[in-house]
């Protein structure tokens, strides 16, 4: 008799966030073997993106129960059929944007946003919306954004599967899957920063100090962070800020003028990397009229409207949203491991933390206190 060898589904453990807000309950789940075009991952280890506390918080697309988690960085345990490039053993990390690198964006220079296995931002697999998660009493689990990198195995479509060197730091690679991929990438991919630029960057968290180091490898002079948080002047100045702005203690004045006056008539460029509306009026506001070129990457909620000034706006500047910096996942995150590897770029300070799996409800504190930039969880670090 022939043995069977097909993938079986797999019992393991997740993290599974029930109700908004709610702490996340470690459960026995089953994860279903991986259908045509899709990839069951082993996640050795995965972090915190402030997007996943949005989610959790019901912000956008509110739907429960669901697991959580987009960064990440494991090993493939098996594959489903019509997946070529990829075997049981290979170093990956999966991202929440696709390439297929054949459609009309793909193979543009100009959008990083796959065309054929489009994006969305509701659960489901994005080609059959259907979930590959259960508990354990047989009732489906919803995914997010087809990731779900809070269980120890997950299935994720092979669009959205990149392959990197087996010496790529894991903690460095979980980092370039979502947060720390994003902030360089608005810089250099969309914005692309010119050399001798002045740049404001508003939240300096893992995204935004991401971005100040992305400003910086592209050879920015001014970086002006701005922040709430009075510890991250000091933070932010080891990343590459020139400059430190707290909204909350300029007196009278505004943070435009103040920003404005800095650089001497506005910044080139603005990043805002919180997700506030008035923010995001604000970082536009503040950039070179004539030029200015402002990147939204903050996620708010589903309803939030930005207001901006029409007469400024007409006066010769930009506004883009950028989802992953605009970075093409498989094409650009090996180039970034290599810079970082290289020292080009230096991202290895967004982690400060590291827990495991069971202690997941203290990373969500941690960021929420405004305490940790990037808590990596690694999965087999309680055992
Ligand atoms: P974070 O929580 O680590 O950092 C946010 C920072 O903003 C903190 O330092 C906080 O003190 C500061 N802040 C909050 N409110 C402020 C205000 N009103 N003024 C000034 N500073 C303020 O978050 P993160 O993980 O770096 O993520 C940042 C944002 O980027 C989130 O909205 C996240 O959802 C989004 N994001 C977008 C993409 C994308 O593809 N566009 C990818 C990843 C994350
Ligand atoms: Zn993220």
């Amino acid at each position: 008799m022939v043995e069977d060898r097909s993938p079986k589904p797999i019992h393991c453990k997740a993290a599974v966030c029930r109700a908004a807000g709610e702490p996340l309950t470690i459960e026995d789940i089953v994860v279903d073997p991986p259908k045509a075009y899709e990839i069951r991952i082993r996640v050795i280890c995965t972090s915190l993106c402030h997007t996943d506390v949005t989610f959790w918080k019901a912000k956008v697309a509110p739907v429960f129960p669901r697991i959580l988690g987009h960064e990440a960085y494991g090993v493939v345990e098996s594959v489903g059929e019509n997946v070529e490039g990829f075997a049981a053993g290979d170093t990956v990390v999966p991202t929440f944007l696709g390439q297929c690198d054949h459609c009309g964006s793909c193979t543009s220079e100009h959008s990083n946003v796959c065309d054929s296995v489009p994006f969305i931002i509701g659960p489901g697999m994005r080609r059959d919306g259907t979930t590959r998660f259960w508990d354990a009493q047989g009732n489906p689990l919803h995914d997010l954004l087809a990731v779900s990198s809070f269980s120890e195995y997950t299935v994720v479509d092979v669009n959205q599967v990149v392959k990197l060197d087996p010496a790529v730091p894991p903690k460095l690679a979980c980092l370039l899957s979502c947060g720390a991929g994003t902030g360089v990438g608005a810089a250099w991919r969309s914005a692309k920063v010119e050399p001798g630029s002045a740049v404001a960057v508003f939240g300096l968290g893992s995204v935004g100090l991401a971005v100040v180091q992305g400003a910086k490898m592209c050879g920015a002079s001014k970086i002006i962070g701005v922040d709430l948080n009075p510890d991250k002047e000091e933070v932010g100045k080891s990343f590459g800020v020139t400059d430190f702005v707290n909204p909350s203690q300029l007196g009278n004045r505004s943070v435009i003028e103040v920003i404005v006056e800095m650089a001497g008539g506005g910044v080139d460029y603005s990043f805002e990397c919180i997700g506030v509306p008035s923010v995001m009026t604000d970082a536009f506001r503040c950039t070179k009229m004539g030029k200015g070129k402002t990147i939204m990457l903050g996620l708010g909620r589903d309803s939030d409207q930005v207001c901006l000034p029409s007469l400024e706006l007409l006066f010769g500047r930009c506004v883009m949203g950028s989802l992953f910096g605009g970075i093409k996942p498989k094409t650009d995150i090996p180039i970034l491991a290599k810079k970082c590897m290289d020292k080009e770029l230096q991202l290895d300070a967004l982690v400060t933390h590291e827990l495991g799996l069971q202690e997941i409800n203290t990373a969500f504190d941690l960021l929420l206190q405004g305490k940790c930039l990037r808590c990596i969880i690694w999965m087999d670090k309680d055992k």
